[in-house]
């Protein structure tokens, strides 16, 4: 029987999950839902709160001591969230509802800095104080952890590696979600990835599926196909240019790569470091590593855990 430390709520675009999580970070009893599509923002919030007061009451007595969430937007230094794309998240205080649902001390934050504070914890950096965190899904995103604690900057913002610019002056370079051109996300995004295989299909003269993945230009990549090769190479370049970036500012012992397209594996990580080694000054040369995500799924919520128990 685990005894459980912390209730922890992880709210993503799609789907929710709440989890009884003990002091070393193993989950107890956990719930999960799908949004209903026209569920907005308070009427999902009033469903997860139901579910987590339906794991404490199967816990029975040792109850949690306070509540960690994960929300897959910006959140603010008060704990509001917002949204832009469940309608009805701007209206809502997460830690005051927390508080009033179950009479606990609350602490939100976004799910990329959890990630990076789920995976130093508990996951791939569990050896180390100091990370940074990227997420490589549909976007890019991630995480600054340092002295065991996220790293937010002036304005909240830190970690927002997708945005590190790569080849923002090339009118050439693809236009990125924030408006400017060759962040490092308009390049090595699963998204990215997935456009730049349908070019580079159609360029040799092959069917280019308008639903094609990120993963299967990595299983082709995987066959040494030498159209997935080059698409997986460019986007490489792009993600290392980011990691070695973060690591001249931070000077980190390591970098853990998470989110969908990391599953790809070795297939992503191998050539991954070997770049980062490239472009590195002498002085950082093979002095950090970058490592897989350990939590998969689970960094975010795990992070809503550990970020509980520092209340
Ligand atoms: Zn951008």
């Amino acid at each position: 029987m685990v005894t459980s430390e912390v209730l922890a709520f992880d709210f993503g675009g799609t789907k929710a999950r709440c989890a009884l999580v003990s002091r070393d970070g193993r989950l107890g009893p956990t719930r999960a839902q799908r949004r209903p599509p026209s569920a907005d923002g308070p009427r999902w919030l009033a469903r997860m709160l139901d579910e987590g007061r339906g794991l404490l009451a199967e816990a029975g007595p040792g109850a949690p001591r306070a509540v960690g969430v994960s929300f897959g937007g910006p959140v603010d230094d008060e704990g509001r969230v917002s949204s832009m794309h469940v309608a009805g998240w701007e209206k809502v205080d997460l830690r005051r509802s927390m508080r009033e649902a179950f009479g606990l001390p609350c602490l939100v934050d976004n799910d990329a800095n959890l990630g990076a504070l789920g995976e130093q914890r508990f996951g791939a950096g569990r050896d180390t104080a100091h990370l940074a965190y990227f997420t490589v899904s549909t976007g890019v995103g991630g995480g600054v952890v340092l002295q065991g604690k996220v790293h937010h900057g002036a304005h909240g913002i830190a970690g927002e590696f997708g945005h590190i610019p790569f080849r923002p002056f090339d009118l050439a370079a693809p236009e990125c979600a924030c408006g400017k051109r060759g962040c490092v996300e308009s390049l090595a995004s699963g998204r990215a990835i997935a456009r730049e295989g349908r070019r580079a299909l159609a360029a040799v003269g092959r069917p280019a599926p308008d639903d094609l993945t990120a993963e299967q230009v990595f299983a082709a990549a995987g066959r040494d196909e030498t159209w997935a090769l080059g698409v997986r190479d460019r986007a490489v370049e792009a993600l290392a240019h980011a990691v070695a970036s973060v690591l001249c500012v931070l000077d980190l012992p390591v970098v853990v790569i998470g989110g969908g397209v990391a599953q790809a594996g070795e297939l992503l990580l191998g050539p991954l470091r070997g770049r980062v080694e490239d472009a590195l000054p002498e002085v950082l040369r093979g002095r950090s590593q970058v490592r897989q995500a350990a939590l998969g799924d689970f960094s975010s919520l795990l992070g809503a855990a550990a970020l509980a128990m520092e209340d």
